[in-house]
C-alpha cells in the first residue's frame, strides 16, 4: 500500500471520505478542520499527495498559495475576524499530524487565545454553516 492509499487527505480527494468542502480547483481543494482551533478554522490541501512542503513539486506549492490567499480573503470578509493565522506544519516535531501538505487558516479575535489545533471536533451543522458563508463570500 502506497502513502496515497492510507492517506486521510487523498481519501478526502478521491471522495473515499466526506468532508465539507468550500472551494476546489485543479490542484487544490479547501475544507473546513473536523476539529477547528476557532470558528472557521479551514484547511487548504495540495490534491496531489506530499508529505509536506519539503516533498510537494512547485507547481502544486504555487497553487496552494493562491488559493490561500483567496481563502484568506473569503473567510476575512464572511466572518470579520480581527486576524487571521496561517500556519503549515512540516514532520512530527513541528507539531503535524496529518502528512499530507496543507495550511491552516485560523481566524483570530481579540482577547481569544488561538492555537493550532482544536479539542473538540466540531457538529457536522456548523462546519456546513460556515463553509457555506465562506463560499458565498468567495463568489460575491
Ligand atoms: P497538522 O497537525 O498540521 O497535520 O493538522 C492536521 C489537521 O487536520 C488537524 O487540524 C485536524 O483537525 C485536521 N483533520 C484531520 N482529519 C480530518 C478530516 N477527516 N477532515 C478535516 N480535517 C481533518
Ligand atoms: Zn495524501
Amino acid at each position: 500500500m502506497s502513502d496515497a492509499d492510507s492517506c486521510v487527505f487523498c481519501q478526502i480527494v478521491r471522495g473515499a471520505l466526506p468532508a465539507t468542502k468550500v472551494y476546489e480547483d485543479e490542484r487544490t481543494l479547501a475544507f473546513m478542520d473536523i476539529q477547528p482551533a476557532s470558528h472557521g478554522h479551514t484547511l487548504v490541501i495540495s490534491k496531489a499527495h506530499a508529505a509536506n512542503l519539503l516533498e510537494l513539486a512547485e507547481p502544486d506549492l504555487l497553487a496552494a498559495a493562491a488559493t490561500t490567499q483567496r481563502i484568506a480573503r473569503a473567510i476575512t470578509k464572511a466572518l470579520a475576524p480581527d486576524g487571521l493565522r496561517i500556519a503549515q506544519l512540516n514532520g512530527a516535531a513541528a507539531g503535524q499530524t496529518v502528512f499530507h501538505y496543507h495550511v491552516h487558516l485560523i481566524p483570530a479575535w481579540e482577547g481569544q487565545r488561538v492555537a493550532i489545533h482544536g479539542r473538540e471536533r466540531a457538529k457536522p451543522q456548523e462546519l456546513a454553516a460556515l463553509a457555506a458563508q465562506i463560499q458565498a463570500a468567495l463568489t460575491s
